[in-house]
């Protein structure tokens, strides 16, 4: 690919400013024009909008998301090294990225603290270590509307086939798909091999788009969680025993109309919706 921009390629800007790779912090760096311009480029059009980026390391996503005319971008960086790097990719396009450091758990949820105009658009190459707790916050954001249109991020490809799982492939079915599903609408864009990355991760990686539902789920998630973490964590086991924990099992599957002897990974997300529906009745009854 033609360079993108005029500032200096990524592989010099990591040596200049020796920003050999912790693992530690999830740090397996996109050096590759190509791939960082067709993750911006899946994310949609960005003239006029604002993307949060988490973890841009020496910057190469950032730097796509900026020559694809994102009229903001937001990055949360936890490592300080990385800073200087991201200040030359500031001066080079002026009044267009904010770098704000620190640990995108704290930051990055609320967001109100970040002040976004919209619409927002998140973007990123998720340090692995962080990219459960990170979705489950965006996922399960109140008020409805969230502050973002969409996500759009490269995660480890067992973690994407997780948020998009379904029961005809039960073993990626779980608590997280069926979270995922209720708040959005998730698909794999496409597959990314280890050989993409500086250093090379061990596993495959995919980039995936969650987009959030136009209504508000029509059930509170922490309680739906409730339901799921019951279910799921003895998922080999029937309803009738596993649903015991949340005190009403017989009479939950009773009022969802569930077969007690079904297990939790044959249970469709409706049915997950009809389980949390009942549990809300049974306790705003006691
Ligand atoms: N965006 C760069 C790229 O694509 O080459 C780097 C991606 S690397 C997979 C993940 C980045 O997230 C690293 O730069 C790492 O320092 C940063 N990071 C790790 N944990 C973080 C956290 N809790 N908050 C913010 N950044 C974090």
């Amino acid at each position: 690919m033609a360079q993108i921009d005029d500032l200096p390629p990524l592989r010099d800007v990591i040596a200049r400013h020796r920003l050999n790779a912790r693992k530690a912090l999830g740090q397996n760096f996109l050096l590759d024009l190509n791939l960082t311009a067709r993750i911006a480029r899946s994310a949609g059009s960005l003239e006029g909008v604002h993307v949060v980026e988490i973890g841009p390391g020496p910057g190469g996503l950032t730097r796509a998301v900026l020559a694809a005319g994102a009229a903001h971008v937001t990055a949360i960086e936890m490592d300080r090294r990385c800073l200087p790097a991201l200040a030359e990719i500031a001066a080079h396009y002026p009044g267009r990225l904010t770098i704000i450091e620190g640990d995108a758990l704290k930051v990055a949820m609320p967001p109100p603290s970040l002040q976004i105009g919209a619409p927002a658009r998140i973007i990123a190459n998720l340090p692995y270590n962080v990219a459960t707790p990170l979705i489950i916050g965006w996922l399960k954001t109140v008020p409805h509307p969230p502050w973002f249109q969409s996500i759009t991020v490269m995660v480890q490809r067992e973690f994407a086939e997780r948020l998009c799982g379904t029961p005809e492939k039960p073993k990626n079915y779980g608590r997280l798909s069926v979270l995922t599903a209720l708040a959005a609408e998730a698909r794999i864009l496409f597959n990314v091999p280890p050989t993409a990355f500086v250093p090379q991760p061990k596993v495959m990686s995919s980039v995936v788009e969650l987009a959030p539902r136009l209504k508000p789920p029509s059930v509170p998630l922490d309680l739906l969680e409730e339901v799921t973490l019951a279910a799921f964590g003895q998922r080999r086991k029937m309803l009738r025993q596993s649903l015991k924990s949340l005190g009403a099992g017989p009479e939950l599957l009773a009022m969802a109309r569930i077969n007690p002897e079904a297990r939790a990974e044959e249970i469709e997300i409706s049915g997950f919706l009809a389980l949390t529906s009942a549990l809300q009745q049974l306790r705003r009854r006691e």
